[in-house]
């Protein structure tokens, strides 16, 4: 059991300036607060607080750290709110209490490999401040060394929950002592057998091994001081959870494993490192391959070592590393170790800088702060959600979901099913109903409303980060505009012909049956003049297509017609069906055979472009109210242009957006009735218009193929309500 005179007195040790008051108070605090709890050992509860507070100390982590573990739960578990914390502890334990309160409701809940990587992963981001991680692996450490306590099922699920999240957390910090006490103690909830025997084993070894351990740490150090280098060597015994991996991994007996005991040897500085080694090597032989150069090399988690294993004095494999007294530090308080005060040895800012960067996973970061005169500082408020690429979110049953930074609820709601995507019709954020532009947080729960009727609109894009809902929403219209092509060319089909086409007909055309055909004629692959040709089938004059208001038709940039009108369909190659005005130039030049007269009906919220030329006196203000008038009859200007004329007038040229004839015929009628306006038309005729817009069309061109694209959405929706 941990007391509050023993985590100060380890304070002082390492800071003698720390202010110790600080801690005596959030002591006093703490222990009022958690006054009437107790824990499931019968103990008071604030004994779990000291315990979290003493290993913070052990980690020499600053006072706002120790506080934080004495504070940790009172937010959690009692009347305490952050303000009360704030106020006497001040903004920076508030925030770190926070934290730690925060990650807490975190709840990982798949025990699947992949969840675990990415609930860490998450626990990274969502940590702010690297304390917070600290204090929550010390929170951890301290309730599995009390785990005894709690019912079996807790145990286990405790246990694995940090074996599969805590201990390699701590592994990633570098803290290697917490990893290997945490995985020690779960492994002897997980396996109990298990555990006893390589426990019973290693005490049944213990005098031979502790024998061997110190022969061998004097033949090293004797060795050593020949060559005039001082060192300090000691051999540690591996730990129980290392030496059962080892014998699963290796299939070996307890008997044949020797490296159960293995040797640091601690030098001066780098050079000596390798002059050790050197040493060692000369004295005992290596075992080829077991040699790695960490110094050169540092381990993602900032390790550094020579590590070497040799054929030591009894035939016994010996493991050694060689550090200098920093990277043991290092080594064995990863992170922790930056906050290390005075007595760590390490000083002056430069050294600091050159361990910082020793850390590779915050290399990043480093080298923002390379400039930053007090590293220290900068890294008491790391932002760790920077470094982050990604957002970890939940679903509703727990799942965890890895997106890009800036995804929003389609992206996600995609990630879960492409059928999901295309028929969601809403989200709900944390419970709260959400728009589809909202960009998803870190630990956010996602619930995704679907309907059955549902389907995917081009605006979606809009929304869309991720390129597999970009994907799925494009595939989506790709099979929309394939069934809209089938049904365009049975309808052309259907009209030419008097009965289906026969087998030899349909192989005449390269297809291989009936339906290909259809979409290559709706496609205008096969153009209806070598159709009709081919059948040998003479008419003149344009074909009725009854159906064609259910295919795929993109109004001709020539000519601009709208729903309403009399228009022309031709089938381009392609393309499908190309709807130009009847009187349309282009459209002339074709021939006639390649026509068909098609219906377009409006499509409510469905617009698109068509040009009007306004013909006005000049007077200030005139632009103002006609775009006015225009935007008040719900149509929207895309493109303008302006002509002066002689004797004070003006002629317009304006694209703009209906839905159809009448909706335009409501907007020309509007802008009639303002004063100084003379004259307005419509300009339907390819040359009046091209004359005008041709350097907007490629800009125009982009509005019409949303604009249709949008039609075949509505559009299959109808196709669906009349096929039922
Ligand atoms: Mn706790």
């Amino acid at each position: 059991m941990s007391r509050i005179f023993e985590i100060t007195e380890k304070i002082k040790s390492y800071d003698p300036d720390a202010n110790i008051n600080l801690i005596n108070r959030a002591y006093v605090f703490a222990a009022q607060a958690h006054a009437e709890q107790h824990r499931q050992s019968g103990e008071l509860y604030i004994n779990h607080p000291l315990g979290v507070a003493n290993i913070l100390a052990s980690l020499k982590l600053d006072v706002d750290t120790i506080a934080t573990g004495l504070l940790h739960d009172t937010v959690e578990d009692t009347h305490v709110t952050l303000e009360d914390i704030r106020a006497r502890f001040g903004d920076d334990v508030g925030h770190l209490v926070d934290g730690v309160t925060k990650i807490g409701k975190i709840q990982f809940q798949s025990s699947e490999h992949k969840q675990a990587e990415n609930f860490r992963k998450m626990l990274l981001a969502t940590a702010k401040d690297i304390r917070v991680l600290l204090v929550k692996l010390a929170d951890r450490l301290h309730n599995m060394r009390t785990l005894g306590f709690v019912p079996r099922r807790k145990q286990v699920s405790t246990s694995n929950e940090t074996m599969q999240i805590y201990a390699p957390l701590a592994h990633r910090l570098g803290i290697h002592w917490i990893k290997q006490e945490m995985d020690d103690i779960a492994f002897s909830y997980l396996e109990p057998e298990a555990y006893q025997e390589v426990l019973g084993k290693l005490r049944g070894n213990l005098t031979f091994l502790d024998k061997t351990r110190s022969q061998i740490e004097v033949l090293l150090q004797e060795a050593l001081q020949r060559e005039k280098l001082d060192a300090t060597i000691y051999g540690r015994m591996k730990h129980l959870f290392s030496i059962h991996e080892k014998i699963k991994r290796k299939h070996v007996d307890f008997d044949q494993l020797y490296d159960l005991v293995a040797f640091r040897v601690i030098v001066k500085d780098t050079a000596e490192c390798y002059h050790a080694l050197g040493i060692i090597h000369s004295l005992y032989p290596p075992v080829p391959g077991r040699f790695k150069d960490y110094i050169a090399l540092p381990k993602p988690n900032g390790y550094q070592s020579l590590q070497t294993t040799v054929i030591g004095p009894g035939s016994h494999r010996i493991e050694v590393q060689i550090r200098t007294q920093a990277m043991h530090q290092y080594a064995e308080d990863g992170v922790a170790a930056h906050w290390i005060y005075k007595s760590d040895g390490v000083t002056g800012e430069k050294k600091k800088n050159q361990q910082l960067r020793e850390f590779r996973w915050l290399k990043q970061l480093t080298e923002m702060i390379q400039d930053t005169s007090n590293p220290t500082e900068f890294m008491e408020n790391v932002r760790l959600d920077l470094f982050v690429q990604e957002v970890y979110v939940f679903s509703r049953d727990g799942d965890i979901f890895a997106l890009p930074r800036g995804s929003t609820p389609l992206d996600f709601a995609y990630a879960v099913h492409t059928d999901v995507g295309n028929h969601c019709v809403g989200v709900r954020v944390n419970g709260q109903l959400t728009d589809f532009e909202t960009r998803l947080h870190q630990g956010d729960q996602v619930e995704v409303l679907t309907g059955p009727e549902q389907t995917p609109s081009l605006q979606w894009l809009k929304y869309i980060k991720t390129p597999r809902a970009r994907q799925s929403v494009r595939q989506y219209f790709r099979r929309q505009e394939r069934d809209m092509s089938i049904r365009m060319g049975a309808s052309v089909l259907d009209t030419i012909l008097d009965a289906k086409p026969s087998e030899k007909m349909i192989k005449s055309f390269k297809c291989k049956d009936y339906k290909q055909l259809c979409e290559k004629v709706g496609r205008g692959d096969i153009p209806v003049d070598e159709l009709i040709s081919t059948l040998g089938q003479q008419r003149s004059g344009p074909f009725q297509l009854h159906h064609a208001k259910s295919a795929i038709m993109y109004p001709a940039t020539c000519c601009y017609p709208l729903p309403g009108d009399q228009v022309m369909g031709a089938l381009v190659k392609g393309k499908g069906m190309v709807i130009h005005d009847r009187y349309c130039n282009t459209l002339q030049q074709q021939h006639e055979n390649t026509w068909m007269e098609v219906e377009w009906k409006p499509e409510e919220g469905v617009n698109f472009c068509t040009a009007i030329e306004i013909v006005t006196k000049n007077r200030r203000g005139m632009l103002g109210d006609i775009s006015g008038t225009i935007a008040s009859q719900k149509s929207d200007i895309e493109d303008l242009r302006i002509e002066q004329k002689a004797g004070q007038m003006t002629t317009l040229t304006v694209l703009l957006e209906v839905e159809s004839r009448k909706h335009l015929a409501d907007v020309i009628r509007c802008v009639r009735q303002l004063e100084g306006v003379e004259r307005v038309k419509r300009l339907n005729h390819s040359g009046l218009v091209l004359k005008h817009f041709h350097q907007g069309v490629g800009h125009m061109l982009k509005g019409v193929m949303d604009a249709s694209l949008h039609l075949l959405q509505t559009n299959r929706k109808k196709n669906n309500d009349s096929s039922t």
